[in-house]
């Protein structure tokens, strides 16, 4: 399709100026894909806006403070399965921020010690995941509670009202089904992105005792998948993931009912006593990509418009990394070769 391109050789940014002033770019969403183009775009010398709309980085890696702590009621692993990832975890885990993956799974009636061979490059935030993709914004300017309404050729208009312009590239780094709204300028790529669909997830967070001693719960059941025992928060505290067809059926119920939904099925399912404490619960509506673009990234070309995240590269949190560090590093490169 015209003007429209996925991927390696083309970034929608090309034909960037190359005044004397450094570039500039606007970045919506502070999700891991949109940390790490702004941050790679940062150390580069461009000057970054990163425009997120909730009141800190992370996206679908954000977590939530809770008394005792913090849990993290998104992602609840990170795994690598390609070096330039495998790097990134490996730096965060000498700092002491992510941890390899031990313990104990349950799955069905068995407890499975997990052996290291099995578990290699999988691991675990030992701090606030959205303190790991805070760290790669590096020199990038994050503007929070910014959430942006509309995206323009070089301009992103805010909810409250305010236009910006003049950068020379804009990025949207977000689910693409929330893409399509702001991308009302720009009908081919909205069109483009309409191919993607997103599978939704209730998670719960949920205080128990009893139950297996596990750190890791697998469900073989149709309306829960998965228990992670959290790191933080007091003993007994887990995350409890429902199944995509819980979260469709529950999508439109509210906090209570999904709750007591989620409760009751748990403790069928473990043989745990009434009642399970529930301390919050979160509904994904764009937790998991289905169809998704393929490359790193979509990009309208004349426009300068481009559209990375986990709906263009698939799911996964180091497929959306590598959206926003290849877009970036496209978009460098491109620079470049415009220079005299
Ligand atoms: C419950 C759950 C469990 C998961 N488990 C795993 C796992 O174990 N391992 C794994 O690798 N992956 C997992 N994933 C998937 C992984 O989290 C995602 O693939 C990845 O984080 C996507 O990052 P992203 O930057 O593409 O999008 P996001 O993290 O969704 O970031 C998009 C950001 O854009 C912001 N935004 C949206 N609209 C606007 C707007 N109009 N203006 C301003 N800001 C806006 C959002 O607030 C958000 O911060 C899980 C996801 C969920 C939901």
């Amino acid at each position: 399709m015209a003007g429209l391109h996925s991927g390696e050789e083309n970034t929608g940014c090309e034909g960037v100026a190359t005044p004397a002033a450094a570039p500039r770019a606007a970045v919506v969403g502070a999700g891991i894909s949109g940390a790490s183009c702004a941050g790679v775009l940062a150390a580069a010398g461009w000057e970054v806006d990163v425009f997120e709309k909730a009141r800190g980085a992370g996206g679908r890696m954000s977590s939530r403070r809770i008394e005792q702590g913090w849990a993290t009621l998104g992602t609840p692993f990170l795994s690598a399965k390609r070096e330039a990832f495998r790097g990134k975890l490996r730096d965060w885990a000498r700092q002491g921020w992510i941890a390899p993956v031990r313990g104990s799974l349950w799955q069905g009636r068995a407890t499975i010690h997990w052996g290291e061979a099995q578990l290699q490059n999988q691991y675990r935030p030992m701090i606030e995941p959205s303190q790991l993709v805070r760290s790669l914004l590096g020199g990038a300017r994050l503007h929070t509670s910014a959430e942006v309404s509309a995206v323009a050729p070089r301009t992103i208009v805010l909810a409250d009202g305010r236009t910006l312009a003049d950068y020379d590239c804009v990025v949207c780094s977000m689910p693409t089904t929330q893409a399509i709204p702001l991308l009302g300028a720009l009908p081919l790529l909205q069109e483009r992105l309409g191919a993607v669909r997103y599978r939704p997830i209730w998670t719960f967070l949920m205080r128990w005792e009893g139950g297996p001693a596990a750190d890791v719960i697998k469900f073989d059941d149709h309306l829960l998948n998965l228990a992670v025992r959290q790191v933080s928060g007091g003993p007994g505290l887990w995350v409890v993931y429902s199944s995509h067809e819980f979260a469709e059926t529950y999508l439109e119920a509210g906090y209570e009912e999904a709750t007591t939904r989620g409760a009751s099925a748990l403790m069928g399912l473990l043989g745990l006593p009434w009642p399970v404490e529930v301390e919050a619960a979160h509904l994904w509506r764009h937790a998991r990509p289905v169809g998704a673009l393929g490359g790193f990234w979509a990009g309208d070309r004349e426009n300068r418009v481009a559209v990375i995240g986990d709906g263009v590269t698939g799911v996964g949190v180091e497929r959306a990394w590598e959206s926003g560090v290849r877009l970036a590093q496209a978009m460098q490169q491109s620079k470049e070769e415009l220079m005299p």
